[in-house]
Parts: C-alpha cells; structure tokens; sequence
C-alpha cells in the first residue's frame, strides 16, 4: 500500500513538538523570565552592575542574607540588615561606596537612604 504524502497546510502546519523540547522550551522561558527581572526593573541592578562589583562585596555580611531584607519598604523591618551589618567586616568600604553614589537605593553600611541623605547634608 503506497502512503498518501502529507498535505502541506503553509503556514498552518502544527507545530510537532517532544515533551523533550517542551520542557527544554519551558526551562527557557522561566530563565528569560528572570533575566528580564534583572534588566527591566530600574531599581535592580543590570548585568555590567554585577560583573563590575567591587571586591570588597563578595565579603559582605550580607551574602547570606535574602536581598529583599536591604531594600526595606516604607515603614519595614531593618533590624535584618541593622544586624548584618553591625558584624561586617567591610562596612566601611561599604559606607564610603554607597555615599558617593546619591542615587543607591537601600541599606549599605548599616545606614539607610534617609540616613545617608542626612549624613551628606552634615544633619547627621
Ligand atoms: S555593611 Fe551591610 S550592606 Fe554593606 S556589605 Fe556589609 S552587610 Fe552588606
């Protein structure tokens, strides 16, 4: 018996596709989905931020605390990032690094943006 050839339906062919690439093509979109969280939020910071880190970070007391605890909300708990901070061996560089930079969101140095703003304008 000789086989019909397949019927070429264009640009309307359904996609055949393996559970295989499925999942491989699932695994991508959620890694696409947090590199976009990396480059689309301005205040997170971009790829050239992270390779360009200054050594001194890697030694932070903060590695092993969840990132969120330092980007505190309008009336949120610091006492994490005040105690992480507190026993910091490189808090200075820290606090000399987030003083020159205004426009650094968060807790660096065991101070606040508001606490920071204060310093700079000699109120603190
Ligand atoms: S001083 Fe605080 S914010 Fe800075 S590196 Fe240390 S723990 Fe992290």
């Amino acid at each position: 018996m000789r086989a019909e050839p397949a019927e070429d339906l264009g640009e309307h062919q359904p996609p055949i596709i393996s559970a295989q690439l499925a999942a491989l093509l699932e695994d991508q979109e959620r890694t696409r989905a947090e590199v976009c969280w990396l480059m689309v939020d301005d205040d997170a910071p971009t790829l050239r931020d992270l390779f360009s880190r200054p050594a001194w970070m890697d030694r932070g007391a903060c590695c092993d605390v969840p990132t969120p605890a330092f980007f505190i909300e309008r009336g949120g708990d610091q006492a994490p990032a005040r105690r992480a901070c507190a026993v910091c061996v490189v808090r200075s560089e820290c606090l000399a690094y987030a003083m020159a930079d205004p426009e650094l969101k968060g807790y660096w140095g065991g101070t606040s943006e508001r606490q920071r703003r204060q310093m700079r304008s000699g109120a603190a």
